[in-house]
Formats: C-alpha cells, structure tokens, sequence
C-alpha cells in the first residue's frame, strides 16, 4: 500500500475494510431496503486519507481501483466532508488525498470506510469537535455500513446494518481474500436476490453459537457458521465466484463465504500459515485475480498523524 505523507497542517487518518461473517437478508419493506442482521469484521485492509486545508471540498484518489473512483460529490468522501460542512457550520474547505487499499465494488466497503475517514479527518482538521456519537449520526445519514467503519472491530449490524452492537472477539482470525476485478453493484445483487427468493424468508438473526463462537476466538467454532443469503445471487452475477469456492474445497480453507454483495471471497483460516497456504493454492489455480492474507479484528477509522502548520513553519 502506498503510504501517504500528510503536508503542512495535514490530517492523516486510517480506516479499514470490512468483511461479514454472517449476513441474513429479510423480504424487502415497503421504503424498498431489505432487513439485515450481519456480523462484521474490520480487517487489516485499509484506505487513507490525508486531509489538507483547501479553499473548497475537493477529493483526489490515488491507490487500487483509483480510477473506478469518482472524485467529484458522488465520492463518498466529499458527501461526507459536505454534511459534516453543513451540519457544523464551518466554511473551511479540504483537499482529501485518498488512498485506496480495498477493493471497489468487492463488498468489502471501501467507500464507507473513505466517508468514516473523512468525517474524522475533518472534524479534527477544521477543529469541530463533534463527539464519536455525533459522527455516528452522520456516518449513518451517508450509508449503512459508514457506522461499522468508525467503530472497526466486530459488530452486530440490524436494521440495514447500521445498528450497531460491539460483538465479543477474542485473539486474531486469519483470513484468505480471493479479489475478482469485475465489482458488483450492491442493489443490482439484491435484485438478483429478490429474483431468486420465491417463498418469503424468516425476519433475518444471526444465531448465538456464531456470537459464541467469535468469544472463544477458536476458527474451527466458526468454521459451520458462516453465512451469506447473498452468495447465490452474487454467484448468478459472477460466475467466477463459484470458481473460487472449488478451488477452495483441495485447501485447507475451514469455511468460505462471498463478503456483503460480493465478489470478493473470503475463506477461513486455521492460523497465518494455513493462510499462507490457502493464499498459494488460490494463486496456482488462477482463479482470482488478487489474493491477499489479513487478520481481524482491527480498529475503525483513527488519527494516524497530525501535522499543524506551525510545527513545520519554524
Ligand atoms: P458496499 O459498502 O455496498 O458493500 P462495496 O464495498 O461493494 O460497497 P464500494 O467500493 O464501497 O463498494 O463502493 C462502490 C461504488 O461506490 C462504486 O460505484 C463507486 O464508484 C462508488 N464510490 C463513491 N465513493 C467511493 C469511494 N470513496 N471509494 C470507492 N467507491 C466509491
């Protein structure tokens, strides 16, 4: 990953992608979202942002997938640094230089965790102060999954997955990212999904042997337990997917799953080497177009470094 240098009264925040271990999906409300119950898990797969002083809200990507990316005011990040703008007051403008290290359309929330860094990294930028709570609030008006990428770690995610409860895990889960270039478009999978549910399914829950068995922090628990109703459409839109789940089956993978909408995989692990191992075999069967090895949990969008302008001028 690139690593990014914060200028003269630069802000520089981390945050990182996130995967789901379980993700339920309930009959589509009359608003035309889904109910979600979903486990996520930040993993040690980040984006950074460098936050500058500026004249107006102006955002420039850098970093995988970069040009995928808009950098005018659908990018997520400049929503962000808007209602952050808007909801205090302030005039102060910012360039956000981000660096891009999760996947773009992979499920795994790389725009969600830009807008986390990006309310961070402005509200210490333009000193608005705004409690963890407040940006919560916020992060939850930008998207679902925006609360998930401040609070990191591993949370229970109900209603669209922005209610969050802080989940128990103890140690570090090792895991095997299968990446597909070709993203998927999150509504275009629940369509897919809405297609293929013919009889309405139960209101969505994650079971309490998976809560426990993130408590124990032993991989074989979880290895029956992970889920994803999603995995099915994300299949019928990327065939590819179903590639990688074969390849699987001759490792030592202890359960696979599509992460959120897909198409990125994720594969279970037993320790570091086993997922060394697993990333190899992925990499001979040439099945995947990147395969990557990451730990969870990790913590959500922090302060990496601060530079105020005056510590550099004299
Ligand atoms: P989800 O959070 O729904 O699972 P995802 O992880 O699959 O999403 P993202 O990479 O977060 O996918 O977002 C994909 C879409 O959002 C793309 O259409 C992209 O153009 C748009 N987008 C807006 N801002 C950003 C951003 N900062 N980074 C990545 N994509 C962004």
């Amino acid at each position: 990953m690139t690593e990014v240098e914060p200028a003269s009264g630069a802000v520089h925040v981390r945050a990182p992608g996130k995967i789901n271990i379980a993700l339920k999906v309930g009959a589509k409300q009359d608003d035309g979202y889904h109910p979600l119950a979903t486990v996520f898990q930040a993993v040690s797969l980040y984006e950074d942002i460098v936050a500058e002083p500026d004249s107006r809200i102006r955002v420039s990507v850098t970093g995988r997938h970069a040009d995928r990316v808009p950098t005018d005011e659908r990018n997520l990040a400049h929503r962000a640094a808007q209602l952050l703008a808007d909801a205090t007051g302030t005039e102060e403008g910012v360039h956000l230089r981000i660096t891009k290290g999760v996947p773009t359309s992979g499920g795994m929330g790389g725009g969600s965790a830009d807008a986390a860094a990006a309310l961070l990294a402005c509200d210490l930028l333009w000193g608005t102060g705004l409690a963890r709570e407040e940006l919560g609030h916020l992060a939850a008006e930008i998207g679902a999954d925006v609360p998930f990428a401040l609070t990191g770690q591993t949370a229970l995610g109900l209603g669209r997955g922005d209610v969050l409860t802080p989940a128990l895990a103890r140690g570090r889960f090792h895991w095997v990212l299968a990446l597909l270039e070709d993203g998927l478009s999150t509504p275009e999978v629940f369509r897919a999904w809405d297609v293929m549910t013919t009889t309405p399914p139960p209101a969505p829950a994650i079971p309490s042997e998976l809560m426990q068995a993130l408590v124990s922090g032993d991989p074989h628990r979880l290895q029956n337990l992970l889920v994803n109703d999603l995995n099915a459409p994300a299949i019928r839109l990327q065939p590819r997917i179903a590639d990688v789940f074969d390849a699987l089956e001759s490792t030592s993978a202890l359960a696979r799953v599509v992460s959120g909408s897909g198409p990125t995989v994720v594969a279970l692990a037993a320790d570091h080497a086993a997922a060394l191992g697993i990333a190899n075999s992925l990499r001979r069967a040439g099945v995947a177009d990147e395969v990557l090895v990451v730990t969870g949990p990790t913590s959500g969008a922090r302060l990496i470094e601060s530079v105020r302008a005056a510590e550099t001028e004299g």
